[in-house]
């Protein structure tokens, strides 16, 4: 990619320069969880060094700089994805990850249909008979949260099929969309076979019939140039973890006056304006009304940096070196005997390749593979539909993150070709 040297941003992380059973490390599981790079390594070791304080309380020079820099951090994240920033980031709810984030909102929709939040929560509300979409290419936390939602209002689960590469079919929105669906919770980049959503027809059908839109974002944002406002979308979540910040913290998006409107789905401290023994509690403005507790400070701030240090580098420029990097890995599919499970073609995906070696269990090429210094992901990856699609219950899969090369995914390639003689299959 003209004008970046990618050498020197793989030269950022410590962890890379390794070996791993006498060989170099070579990293290819970033779908999983992304390595740091030192500066956010660093934002999080510094804010416990000097600001360390619990934020939005005390009156004290500690606690002061904490907040400034959570705060910041938050409005960083919104900037990565197209979110208000400018009033500090009100779009966006820190929360420990997306798995939380699917949770909070499955919990706030039910309590709205308890009758929670007031008539302003009425639009959150599921009745017996009312609808929820997920996609077959979901990861289990979102079709989970969801299908337990459904259980507890009497809503109907229904979902998207896949196509034979795997990608939901999206042409099937008119059918799987209907005048009853509420919700529409579907994934931006599949996990497992990298393929990016033909999203907007989803959105265009979903807002006409009046249901909401939660965007699994985990796959995007790390990857692609999201603008949540662009797309449309109501709710996002992804985490910080995939897109080289710290573990223990995600983030919701939430359009602003959709989160004014949703109720809570966790109570306690820092969320709440008016708390008495004998009356209702009166909750905070979004974003503190869904941060209950103290939250995970250091790991926000670190965050922020990791937003900040790939706005520097330009979502396009790292979406550009990536798409080298899957046209390698796509490479896997010439091999005899094995089997891409996603698109083929590297229009329309990022650079996560899952794939199939015939007669061969997972378990057996990820040891394979290790044994080289070569770290891929083995499994189900919490995509058990996906996989039942494929007429599988586990596969393989490589995943790329902006400090790959080409020749990493060339030694994958390689090693991958002598699984099956290894084998002896
Ligand atoms: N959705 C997708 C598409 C994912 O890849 C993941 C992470 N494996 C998740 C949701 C859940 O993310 P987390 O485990 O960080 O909560």
């Amino acid at each position: 990619v003209a004008g970046i040297d990618f050498g020197a941003i793989r030269g950022q992380f410590p962890i890379l320069d390794q070996r791993v059973h006498g060989h170099p490390l070579i990293y290819l599981d970033s779908a999983a969880t992304a390595q740091k790079p030192q500066c956010v390594i660093d934002a999080e070791a510094e804010f416990y060094e000097r600001d360390n304080a619990a934020v939005h309380r005390g009156a004290h020079e500690l606690a002061a700089r904490s907040t400034v820099a959570f705060e910041h951090a938050r409005a960083a994240v919104a900037r990565l994805v197209g979110a208000c920033a400018d009033e500090g980031g009100e779009e966006i709810v820190v929360t420990s990850g997306a798995t939380a984030g699917l949770n909070l909102l499955a919990t706030a929709f039910g309590n709205a249909s308890l009758g929670r939040g007031g008539a302003a929560a009425a639009r959150f509300a599921l009745r017996p008979g009312d609808e929820i979409v997920v996609s077959k290419a979901e990861h289990h936390s979102v079709l989970l949260p969801f299908q337990e939602l459904a259980a507890r209002t009497g809503a109907t689960l229904k979902w998207f099929d896949l196509d034979d590469e795997g990608r939901i079919r999206a042409d099937m929105a008119d059918e799987v969309i209907t005048e009853r669906t509420r919700i529409v919770a579907v994934t931006h980049v599949a996990n497992v076979t990298g393929a990016i959503t033909d999203i907007a027809p989803i959105i265009r059908r979903a807002h006409a019939v009046g249901a909401l839109v939660v965007l699994d974002a985990c796959q995007s944002v790390p990857h692609l140039a999201v603008d949540f406002h662009a797309m449309d979308v109501d709710f996002a979540v992804w985490s910080a973890h995939k897109m080289y910040g710290p573990t223990g913290v995600g983030f919701l998006y939430g359009r602003r006056e959709l989160l004014e409107a949703l109720p809570p789905a966790s109570f306690g401290g820092s969320m709440v304006e008016l708390a008495w023994m004998d009356r209702e509690a009166r909750y905070m403005a979004p974003p503190a009304r869904f941060e209950a507790g103290t939250q995970p400070v250091a790991q926000v701030v670190a965050a922020g940096r990791a937003a900040a240090w790939m706005m520097d580098i330009g979502m396009a420029a790292i979406e550009a070196h990536e798409r080298l990097i899957a046209a390698e890995l796509l490479r896997l599919g010439d091999i005899e005997g094995v089997r891409v499970l996603g698109p083929r073609d590297n229009a329309g995906r990022i650079g996560t390749v899952a794939f199939d070696v015939q007669g061969v269990h997972p378990h057996d090429v990820g040891q394979f593979l290790d044994a080289q210094g070569i770290a891929i992901r083995v499994g189900h990856h919490c995509a058990q539909p996906v996989h039942r699609h494929f007429g599988l219950y586990a596969s393989n899969r490589a995943s790329s993150g902006v400090y790959n090369t080409v020749d990493d995914a060339a030694a994958l390639v390689e090693a991958v070709a002598k699984v099956r003689p290894f084998f002896r299959v």
